[in-house]
């Protein structure tokens, strides 16, 4: 299974194409500059090319390949149109430095996508910048800084529930504040009685996701908004899962200031294998006035770039975000308007209900439901049998199924965290719960088989902190290309 690369394969001569007769006078170029040896690329053949690409895109798992039930990520299919249409050469060769007169459509594009944004989120007002839900948790962060500073009261501390994801108490140190864990209730839900214990002047918000990482909603939120208004501080909602709450409940009528979108979570933009994201930003009346800059206004039909708010934080990214992932996702969400994104949610609500019914004769749930669009099982039944929640997700590996998210969120022991989306069919439904029962069966009667999966994938069991910690990236030019000239 292993691909060499095309430097590898390379035979000197070989050829996967031929250009015309030259129509020009050969010596256009000044004598310096022209090479003096061929450049030492690969030489091949179009098939070998092709399936070198082809074989490539096997080797890892990806959206297109199979089932992928990754939790709190969130990998729904993303529709071909998005690509179509963000690859229109009208988008593709823009320049972020073109005059605004010449670039209407994408300012036109950027406006209407903030306004979209607004109506599915009740809030005041976007920003597109921020590249990643964890960049738009930072931009957050700051903006409640801004906040408190115009307020005269610097406060230290923020809140986090201890189910949050990990990018939260990340995103809370870069922006300079202590982070403070409230625990969780045995239900799931926030510990109001810790939150009231926590809560002080000194407290500059409170970052809860909802519904929360355990796929549960977060039922008291309005008198959480009450408790913390009410020394003073602001609300954060980490908005990575609005993909259970679209056209069903917005943010801005839960009482938050800030919450970040995954438009690539939620709105079917391509993500993982370090593909960029964008996590835009929606605030309510506390921090409009302090959001990145520049906002992108509408005068009648025309669009411009406004750089004039002084209270801004500034800027959070180059240029204007990443553009081309604002196309799909506006692309998205008009192609499914008000009823289609509602029924994105609910089917993705339905789909996590009937894997966890599922599934829960087999495996823990600790948290029985009914849960929005993701479920949280435990391995502690199969650990009996000495079979942990990882060798469980190398196994389903060779099922054909990418693993669940695991010992994710840190509460839950042996975690096993499952999001269906609302893009698959009862048939791949059904074939991964089979495969998950039969892994259940062999966990008790042939454990061996678990703890040495994967069998059937390109590479086995691999060290996984090894290649954290020894990066090695580097392209080693192959000696025979550079002599056979
Ligand atoms: C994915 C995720 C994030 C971080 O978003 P990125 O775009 O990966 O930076 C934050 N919180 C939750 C709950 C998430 O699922």
């Amino acid at each position: 299974m292993s691909e060499p690369l095309l430097f590898e394969k390379s035979r000197h001569g070989r050829r996967g194409y031929t250009l015309p007769e030259l129509d020009v006078p050969r010596s256009a170029l000044p004598e310096p500059w022209l090479r003096r040896q061929p450049a030492a690329l690969p030489e091949m053949s179009e098939p070998e090319v092709v399936r070198h690409f082809v074989r490539l895109s096997t080797l890892n798992f990806h959206i297109d390949r199979g089932f992928y039930p990754l939790g709190s990520c969130t990998m729904k299919y993303n529709p071909k149109v998005n690509e179509r249409l963000a690859a229109l050469p009208g988008w593709t060769s823009l320049h972020p430095l073109e005059p605004e007169r010449a670039v209407q459509g994408a300012l036109r594009l950027m406006y209407e996508l903030q306004e979209l944004l607004k109506e599915i989120t009740g809030m005041q007002a976007v920003s597109l910048q921020p590249a990643a839900g964890s960049q738009g948790e930072l931009t957050g962060l700051l903006l409640f800084r801004r906040y408190h500073e115009r307020q005269g009261r610097l406060r230290r501390k923020i809140l986090i529930p201890d189910s949050a994801h990990g990018t939260n108490p990340a995103s809370v140190r870069i922006a300079g504040y202590e982070v403070v864990n409230i625990r969780s209730h045995e239900n799931g839900l926030t510990d109001l009685e810790d939150l009231r214990r926590h809560l002080d002047e000194d407290v500059a918000g409170f970052m809860l996701t909802n519904p929360n990482t355990l796929g549960l909603f977060e039922r008291q939120i309005l008198e959480i908004e009450r408790l913390v208004h009410g020394v003073g501080g602001l609300l954060y909602m980490d908005g990575a899962n609005l993909n259970a709450l679209l056209g069903i409940v917005r943010p801005g009528d839960m009482g938050f200031d800030v919450v970040h979108i995954n438009l690539h979570k939620t709105f079917s933009t391509p993500h993982g294998g370090g593909g960029p994201g964008s996590g835009p930003v929606a605030v309510g009346e506390r921090l409009r006035d302090f959001l990145p800059k520049p906002e992108v206004r509408r005068d009648g039909d025309r669009y411009w770039l406004d750089w004039g708010n002084r209270q801004s934080i500034g800027k959070v990214h180059t240029f204007w975000g990443h553009f081309g992932m604002f196309v799909r996702a506006y692309v998205y969400i008009r192609m499914h308007g008000p009823e289609g994104l509602r029924r994105v949610s609910e089917h993705a609500i339905l789909n996590a209900n009937y894997l966890l019914h599922r599934l829960r004769p087999y495996y823990e749930a600790p948290y029985p439901g009914p849960v929005m669009h993701e479920c949280v099982l435990s391995g502690t039944r199969q650990k009996a049998h000495g079979v942990r929640t990882l060798d469980i997700a190398k196994r389903i590996l060779d099922y054909g199924f990418h693993a669940p998210t695991i010992y994710f969120p840190l509460i839950v022991p042996e975690a096993l965290m499952i999001e269906p989306t609302e893009t698959e069919s009862k048939e791949t439904l059904d074939a991964f719960v089979e495969a998950m029962i039969q892994i259940a069966h062999e966990a008790e009667t042939r454990p061996e088989l678990l703890r040495t999966a994967p069998h059937t994938t390109p590479v086995r069991r691999l060290d996984d902190a090894y290649a954290a910690r020894h990066i090695n990236v580097r392209f080693e030019e192959t000696p025979e290309i550079v002599s056979s000239r």
